[in-house]
């Protein structure tokens, strides 16, 4: 279209070229700032993958985004594959916000061969973290060279996390910069709330306690900040199940730890982890969650990790209301 434009251009007298040219310029400004130039009014389309990401971008975005999470609410983000559908809805997105760490390969794949050439793919985790603090484990161990992807259950990097999404929302839809900003005074204040919460609620377990075996790897992050000791985690890097040695291994050392309980997940249902449960004398809590969102009205991803510190807390010995007096609403109901 450009080229067609320039030919004509050239045979034209000169106040049809003023006017051209202030057309040509009007059309590398709407190419600059394609967010909001295509259609004025319209709202940025954001597409997401698991919930916790989605909650939190809705949560800055408010009102101007339309946000669109891929990674339905209750299943296993990590063995997750998109469907065709997806490709439609990645296709029309102005930015694509991911986890990265190696967490939803095929739909990246599949992001980088449908998106919009200037729609990018932001790799949160990667951008909060450097290669250096990455962690490997049990579930993600170094030789297979994928890191723990769980960054958010450490409020800190949630917060780094709220703090790319809106330099991004900004970036392509100035127009909206001060309801951005606001959306994120007020939601890193909640953030705040909850991650002193969460360190209160650490402190009202008894100190022996202040341990975890988990099936699902999710806590890696969170436990070095709030105090907590990572004793096992028992999913192996395959998502399947542990070979009988290794559970033998898990039972003796809750034994010899005294752990009061085991923690599961429901998006994770686990058959060994109940005879681990079983055998160990350990209580068997099938409640923690890394990315499945709780019910109406604490479905939020502060309502989560609200939840998970309830079902921790009065497990281990500590004080169940411990995080009783986090908000956990959204911004918009
Ligand atoms: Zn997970």
């Amino acid at each position: 279209m450009l080229l067609s434009r320039q030919i004509k251009i050239s045979g034209m007298k000169r106040p049809q070229l003023l006017v051209s040219t202030a057309f040509v310029f009007l059309v590398i400004l709407l190419i600059l700032n394609p967010a909001n130039a295509e259609e004025p009014g319209k709202n940025m389309s954001v597409v997401t993958t698991v919930p916790p990401i989605t909650n939190i971008v809705e949560n800055v975005g408010g009102t101007y985004v339309n946000v669109v999470g891929i990674v339905p609410n209750g299943v296993d983000s990590h063995t997750f594959e998109p469907v065709p559908a997806d490709a439609k809805t990645l296709a029309a997105a102005d930015i694509i916000f991911v986890n990265g760490l190696d967490l939803e390969m095929p739909t990246i794949k599949l992001a980088e061969k449908v998106k919009k050439f200037d729609a990018p793919i932001v790799h949160l985790g990667n951008k909060t973290l450097r290669k250096e603090e990455w962690q490997y484990d049990f579930s993600f161990p170094r030789e297979h060279g994928h890191p723990n992807p769980h960054l958010w259950p450490n409020i800190a990097l949630t917060i780094k996390y709220v703090e790319i999404i809106r330099d991004y929302l900004v970036e392509f839809d100035p127009l909206h910069k001060d309801a951005y900003e606001a959306n994120v005074s007020v939601y890193i204040s909640k953030l705040k709330q909850l991650d002193e919460a969460i360190f209160a609620c650490v402190k009202s377990i008894p100190e022996s306690n202040r341990k975890l075996v988990t099936y699902h790897d999710s806590f890696a992050y969170f436990a070095p900040r709030y105090g907590m000791k990572v004793i096992a985690a028992i999913q192996p890097a395959s998502f399947t199940e542990p070979g009988p040695r290794e559970v033998i291994r898990i039972i003796e050392q809750i034994k010899n730890e005294k752990i009061p309980a085991i923690f599961g997940s429901e998006v994770f249902p686990s058959k060994i982890m109940a005879q681990i449960a079983r055998e160990s004398g350990a209580r068997f809590i099938e409640e923690l969650s890394d990315d499945e969102l709780p019910a109406k009205p604490s479905d939020s991803f502060i309502g989560m990790m609200v939840n998970n510190m309830t079902i921790m807390s009065e497990a281990l010995g500590g004080d169940p209301d411990c995080a009783a007096n986090v908000d956990t609403r959204n911004l918009i109901h």
